[in-house]
């Protein structure tokens, strides 16, 4: 069985725990891979790449620091989740970057209902990040944007990001089963 060939190896930084275990939970689910959670990385490694100006973290950046600093094998996949705010060249921020064949960063800072001024919503909080979790994993195996409502779609604002299914579309379930066989539960 291919049960153990696939890991999903989850760093973080000032991430609340019950909030990681809860995603590595349904990771489980989604996923027929180990889920690790290993563990917070230095604030420090992260504000390295803080761009004091806009106050946002240099996503790019980041990833390819922890690209390099975190390798992994063919079947790891690394998916880093920073309590912050996130920037490419060209957007005003970004909910996540991947890399295809390592693995992920999600920042959790838009996520918040409080960040648009609503009362705190946990359930909430947790799809969300769930969504933003898979798509990132998803670019990781190999699948690029989708323009089904699916998870792999692009999130242009927290609004995408709630109209936006919680799972792979079938398109992306077939590619999915193809680029990583054996990965996907369904
Ligand atoms: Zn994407
Ligand atoms: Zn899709």
């Amino acid at each position: 069985m291919v049960s153990d060939a696939y890991t999903i190896i989850i760093y973080s930084v000032q991430v609340d725990r019950a909030l990681l275990e809860s995603i590595a939970q349904q990771l489980r689910r989604v996923f027929n891979a180990r889920v690790v959670l290993a563990g917070q990385l230095s604030l420090g490694e992260v504000l390295q790449h803080f761009d004091e100006e806009r106050e946002q973290i240099r996503a790019e950046g980041l990833l390819e620091a922890l690209k390099e600093r975190l390798g992994v094998m063919p079947h790891q996949r690394v998916l880093v989740i920073v309590e912050g705010d996130g920037y490419v060249e060209g957007l005003n921020f970004v909910f996540g970057v991947a890399a295809e064949g390592w693995g992920g960063v999600v920042f959790t800072r838009r996520l918040y209902p409080e960040f648009y001024g609503g009362m705190p919503n946990e359930s909430l909080l947790r799809v969300r990040l769930l969504k933003e979790v898979l798509h990132e994993l998803g670019h990781s195996y190999g699948l690029a944007h989708c323009t089904n409502n699916c998870v792999m779609r692009f999130s242009n604002s927290v609004f995408d990001v709630d109209s936006k299914s919680a799972f792979y579309c079938p398109r992306c379930v077939r590619e999915l089963n193809f680029l990583a066989p054996g990965l996907l539960r369904v």
